[in-house]
Formats: structure tokens, C-alpha cells, sequence
């Protein structure tokens, strides 16, 4: 097949298991054990994608966030989390996160923002 799925996709994805799937078309370009993901580069439109890996161990999703970064060390994992944060609580709510001093919008169904949540 010479099409992929990258310009369809939203900026923020949970990965569809198995996860394998999902990368076939994918070069891997860096791994980081530390934040447990990977840098790829689609070979068919040279989107890069960081993707999650071992989440399934927990029996959670991996999630994948498109960026520009060419290097993990540029990449904005704090942003890219807070956006995953987002996804799995369905958006952000309308009242800002109970945290004192923090001015953030909570996410859906809870008081906190993403940064603040247990
Ligand atoms: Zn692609
Ligand atoms: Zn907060």
C-alpha cells in the first residue's frame, strides 16, 4: 500500500493495538528509555510521530503525538503529555484547575489540569 494514515490522523492518537501495526510504515529514528518512547519518521510522507511504548504492560493505551522535532531532545514532552492528559479525559473542562496558584484549565470530569491531577 503507498498511503498512510498520518494526514488523517488528529495531532494527539491513542495507538490501535497492537501497536506493531501502527509503526509498520514507520522508520524508527530514536528510542528513549527513560520517557518510554520512540521517535519515527512515516517513510511514505515524512511525518514524524513520538510514540509510547510498554503501556500495554500496564494494560493501558500508547498514545502517539505528530511532531516537527527531529530529536527527542527538542521534543516538548510536558506539552505532548498535557495534550494526551486531555485526550484520555474526553477535553478540558470549564473551570480552571483547584490547584493553588495554578491558572490552567482542569480537565473534563476532574478539578485538576493535567500538570496537577494524582
Ligand atoms: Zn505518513
Ligand atoms: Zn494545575
Amino acid at each position: 500500500m503507498k498511503t498512510c494514515k498520518c494526514s488523517s490522523l488528529a495531532e494527539t492518537v491513542e495507538v490501535p493495538m497492537p501497536r506493531d501495526a501502527f509503526v509498520e510504515k514507520f522508520k524508527t529514528i530514536e528510542r528513549s528509555n527513560t520517557e518510554w518512547t520512540d521517535l519515527f519518521k512515516c517513510n511514505l510522507c515524512n511525518q514524524f510521530w513520538v510514540v509510547e511504548f510498554g503501556a500495554e504492560m500496564d494494560r493501558r493505551s500508547n498514545f502517539a503525538v505528530k511532531t516537527k522535532c527531529k530529536s527527542l531532545s527538542e521534543f516538548d514532552f510536558l506539552t505532548a503529555r498535557a495534550g494526551i492528559e486531555s485526550l484520555k479525559h474526553g477535553g478540558l473542562s470549564r473551570d480552571i484547575c483547584m490547584f493553588a496558584g495554578c491558572s490552567q484549565q482542569a480537565l473534563k470530569g476532574i478539578v485538576f489540569c493535567s500538570k496537577h491531577k494524582l
